[in-house]
């Protein structure tokens, strides 16, 4: 791929957060490597960026740290 879906703006690569749920918990991911467009900011993912959010959440390494998030209720 290389142009966005959406504006077909050129992509680059980027180191993104990701928050991502598993077995019902949160949790941030940072540095991924992914593809961003330049033009509308939308996040593309690769698929070994997939392999890269699950690999860090399923090991027995301990986090980079703990962080508390807010959780507000918009209704
Ligand atoms: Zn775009």
């Amino acid at each position: 791929m290389s142009d966005c879906r959406i504006c077909h703006g050129a992509l680059e690569e980027r180191r993104v957060t990701r928050l991502q749920t598993y077995h019902g918990k949160w949790y941030i991911i940072e540095n991924l490597p992914a593809l961003v467009c330049r033009q509308c900011g939308e996040v593309y993912y690769t698929p070994e960026a997939h392999d890269r959010v699950v690999e860090p959440i399923t090991s027995d390494k301990p986090p980079a740290r703990i962080e508390q998030v807010a959780v507000l209720d918009a209704s």
